[in-house]
């Protein structure tokens, strides 16, 4: 077992992270970077885990630990625990991964009424050294014997109090002060843990050790493991190290810096500075620090800046912050200390930043030079991507070219544009999304009753209110576009119509009508226009185009309607991955087509219903084709319980009956037939296309149709169609059948040559064992990865919420929901699928669909897998783009380990 390395070991830098822990490995960095680092040595993360496991130390520890220290006194020609001139240490946690402020550390040690003097003589300031002691009493009473932190604050404001002067500094405690409250914490800590506080320094020493390792194990790192996933194995190390002092006048301080802005990530130095403090005074919050440049700092207050008051010291650090951003290849945060004029660099880690600067930085350091593409690529996380793109509506001078004018102005409350179904309350909103709908929720004004249907809407309008009204204040939070104040709005919550009264032909809107709003001027129009995606950060596009040209698997897009098509093309979709037609069937006038179908008695009478039907559906195809311009768009089959289209209420049924000719409970019979107990795992997706006559004949005319609609004219359209819920081969060669018969009646012109391709979406279990038979009858696999999670591990989507978070997050018996993060064992049944198909048929193309196609975890799977494509819901595509070459950078890069290694 290595016991300790001193800082400046030549070491290699993975068994540095492993052994050190990540801020010693930083420390050790700057130390052969020649960045003056106090002196110190790092007992590894081994030694660590035997204590965690066994409670004891190693053999050798004690010998290798006094030799450390005598290097440290000889660097510094001070001793530890000499009466005349004593060395100080501070004690410290740090584990191979980051874990801020979830460990303890000890600091001071070597302070006691032996070497109080000595050190008050070596500062010339027995206050200083009053103060250091005190910092370490309450440091070791609570870290060390667990005694409540307040026990030492209240005895520390009892004495301000006493003093008169409840409010005053810490820094403003005279020396007698201090020896007063030195005298009770010393009794604070006998009194409540039975024992004196050490005046022998060595047993201070092993006892902060002691503590450091145990500190793995609070509650506070425990929870912080579970939530960031991090492995409990892995144990933390312990750093020792030379203390040095911010706190000794005006020449010293203590401070962090940032290499470049972190919110925005211009390049600039960034960061505070506490003149005269030691580093746990900034982190407190005890008084307001300083800017580090004079450029950053307030009106007024240029001159208190680090960079107008030390400058030398200043310049140093800035000097240091370079080559630290160049050895790190990455943007660092660093904390400091000038004891004296003498600036000492206390830690370095790579900086945390917002989504805007991590791409700003990425693209910036590969024009500089410090990063290649690919590295900048890697360096910014998929998943934040979707904050940096805000929908809006094409230029106001466009839509006037089209003869479209607003129709009612409000205040421009949440930026942003939406476009949905009207709704009037909160809960129709949550209901109508979970149908696959999107809407606008209108209110008179919000509350906090309204907050689920806000959060589930595409946008929110009220007719009254402010800037900082309700709806505005909690839409901006929830980064929902929002127009608030809209006075030209009537709303009649009995009729469930709205008035526009702005316009000079004032127009009623029902329920279910088409609405859009511009959150960024206030603007509101009918029907739904076209929203886009645009970047809120101009490096962005660029780092696409990277991503892009380092992908292998093509990125589609999620899209039900037209308009969502032309959405997608923003967001930099290859094309449409999953089309789900049954939501076209939820606008008003189509549902009451769709419920005739379902319920008609009549073979006759249902077919006039699906011509209605069918009608829609063509025209909505032949618009998603010219959207789509040539480029793949995957048409589903209707794939919904049946039940789901029916009315909930007695009244609804009595217009279908009127317009079927039948006696109202017959009608309320015939749906009855259509409940079911589980839908999930019912008659839905090809059960219900080979039982429902007529039904997927009538979608197979309105997509082949349509397609011929737009070949006729010229256009390019590459189809492909998708069949879901698939068990059993026969259910596919009956429809690969009717498929086949369609296109034949559709494509009546001998030279036509359209050809579309046709998928089955593999999404239960036996699909994939049985998928080689399945592969000789179509071209593609689409897995759904919602219902093949649902089946695989038989927890329904719709319920998964009732346990499943109590799994991962109390019980820790999961690491991640396996209906956002593809799940291992689902993973393992698409592999079993194409170990099955690929054989029976090679040029198969295979990809992700559902939930799961825009989460990074999911995507790397599939990268691994060998998927040709992953289909991502809209906002998550420019993320799911850069996953997608991120897995395939990191496949290189072990590939390349793997040759390096032969
Ligand atoms: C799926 O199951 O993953 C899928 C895309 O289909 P749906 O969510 O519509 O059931
Ligand atoms: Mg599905």
């Amino acid at each position: 077992m290595t016991l300790l390395y001193p800082l400046d070991a030549e070491l290699d830098s993975d068994v540095r992270l492993q052994l050190l822990g990540k801020k010693a490995a930083g420390l050790s960095e700057m130390t052969a970077l020649g960045i003056p680092v106090p002196p110190g040595f790092t007992i590894t993360t081994e030694v660590g885990r035997q204590y965690r496991d066994s409670g004891t130390l190693p053999d050798g520890l004690d010998a290798a630990v006094e030799q450390a220290l005598r290097t440290i006194e000889e660097r510094l020609g001070r001793v530890f625990g000499n009466a005349d001139n004593p060395l100080l240490l501070s004690i410290r946690s740090g584990a191979e991964v980051s874990m801020p402020g979830m460990m303890d550390t000890v600091l001071n040690v070597g302070l006691s009424q032996h070497t109080l003097s000595g050190l008050a003589a070596q500062r010339g300031d027995k206050r200083f050294a009053l103060d250091g002691y005190r910092r370490l009493l309450q440091m070791y009473g609570t870290v060390v014997r667990g005694i409540r932190a307040d026990r030492f604050q209240y005895l520390l404001s009892d004495l301000k109090t006493e003093l008169g002067r409840p409010r005053m500094l810490d820094s403003e405690l005279s020396a007698s002060a201090l020896e007063g409250l030195v005298a009770s914490y010393l009794e604070v800590i006998e009194d409540a843990s039975g024992a004196p506080f050490p005046q022998d320094v060595r047993t201070q020493l092993w006892d902060a050790i002691g503590a450091v390792f145990a500190s793995w194990e609070n509650s506070r790192a425990v929870r912080y493991r579970r939530m960031q996933g991090i492995d409990d194995a892995i144990g933390t190390a312990c750093t020792v190290q030379a203390m040095v002092f911010g706190n000794t006048g005006p020449q010293s301080g203590s401070g962090v810096a940032f290499t470049r802005n972190p919110s925005s990530g211009e390049r600039q130095l960034y960061g505070e500075f506490l003149p005269n403090a030691q580093g746990e005074d900034v982190v407190a919050g005890i008084r307001t620090p300083v800017a580090l440049t004079a450029n950053a700092s307030r009106p007024g207050k240029e001159a208190s800046s680090l960079e107008a008051s030390l400058p030398e010291a200043f310049e140093a650090i800035s000097n240091y912050c370079a080559s630290l951003e160049s050895h790190f290849g990455d943007m660092q945060d660093i904390e400091f200390t000038i004891e004296d004029g003498r600036p000492y660099l206390l830690q370095t880690r790579t900086a945390k930043r917002t989504a805007h600067a991590a791409v700003r930085v990425a693209v910036d350091m590969v024009k500089e030079g410090v990063l290649s593409k690919d590295d900048a690529l890697l360096r910014v996380d998929a998943r934040s991507l979707e904050q940096l793109l805000q929908a809006r509506l094409p230029a106001e001078a466009d839509l006037a070219a089209d003869g479209i004018k607003p129709l009612a102005v409000g205040l421009p409350a949440s930026p942003g544009a939406a476009s949905g179904r009207i709704v009037f309350d909160a809960d129709d909103a949550v209901r109508w999304v979970s149908e696959g709908q999107e809407v606008i929720l209108i209110r008179q004004e919000t509350s906090a009753e309204d907050i689920h249907g806000m959060k589930a809407a595409k946008g929110v309008i009220t007719a009254a209110g402010g800037m900082t009204s309700h709806a505005a204040v909690v839409a901006r939070g929830l980064g929902k576009c929002c127009v608030v104040g809209c006075g030209d709005l009537r709303i009649d919550l009995r009729e469930r119509t709205v008035r526009l009264d702005g316009s000079r032909d004032s127009q009623l809107l029902r329920e279910g009508d088409l609405l859009t709003l511009d959150g960024s001027t206030g603007k509101v129009y009918t029907g739904a226009l076209d929203v886009v995606a645009s970047a809120t950060v101009d490096e962005l596009r660029e780092l696409m185009s990277w991503a892009d040209g380092v992908r292998r698997m093509r990125v589609y897009a999620e899209a039900d309607t037209p308009q969502a098509a032309r959405a997608a093309l923003s967001y930099g979709a290859e094309g449409v991955g999953l089309c789900r037609t049954e939501r076209m069937f939820f606008a008003q006038d189509r549902l009451f087509a769709m419920r005739c179908t379902l319920l008609a008695f009549e073979n006759e009478q249902r077919r006039e219903w699906l011509a209605e039907l069918e009608r829609a559906q063509r025209d909505d195809f032949a618009e998603i084709f010219r959207a789509m311009d040539g480029r793949p768009v995957t048409i589903r089959l209707l794939d919904r319980a049946l039940g789901e289209f029916l009315p909930h209420d007695d009244e609804s049924f009595q217009p279908i009956a009127d317009a079927l000719d039948l006696e109202l409970e017959e009608v309320i019979k015939t749906a009855e037939r259509h409940r079911e107990s589980n839908p999930a795992f019912g008659h839905r997706g090809i059960r219900a296309g080979l039982t429902i006559p007529g039904l997927y004949d009538m979608q197979l005319r309105a997509m082949l149709f349509a397609a011929r609609d737009c070949t006729d004219q010229g256009l390019a359209v590459d189809l492909e169609v998708l069949i879901p819920m698939v068990s059993f081969t026969s259910e596919i060669e009956v429809l690969r059948a009717s498929i086949d018969s369609v296109h034949r009646q559709v494509f009546t012109n001998p030279t036509s040559t359209f050809s579309c391709r046709v998928g089955a979406m593999i999404e239960v279990p036996r699909a994939c064992l049985i998928a080689g038979e399945i592969a000789e009858h179509v071209q593609f696999f689409s897995f759904g990865g919602n219902d093949l999670t649902q089946t695989a591990l038989g927890v329904s989507r719709d319920d998964a919420s009732r346990f499943l978070p109590t799994y991962r997050n109390e019980l820790g018996l999961l690491a991640g929901d396996p209906f956002t993060h593809l799940d291992e064992g689902v993973a393992e049944l698409i592999a079993i699928a194409l170990e099955r198909a690929k054989p029976v048929r090679p040029q198969l193309l295979a990809g992700l669909c559902g939930d799961q196609g825009g989460s990074p975890v999911s995507i790397e799977i599939c990268e691994n897998l060998g998927l040709d494509f992953i289909s991502a819901p809209l906002s998550q595509l420019p993320g799911a783009r850069l996953a997608a070459a991120q897995a395939r950078l990191h496949q290189k890069n072990r590939s390349g380990a793997v040759f390096g290694a032969v």
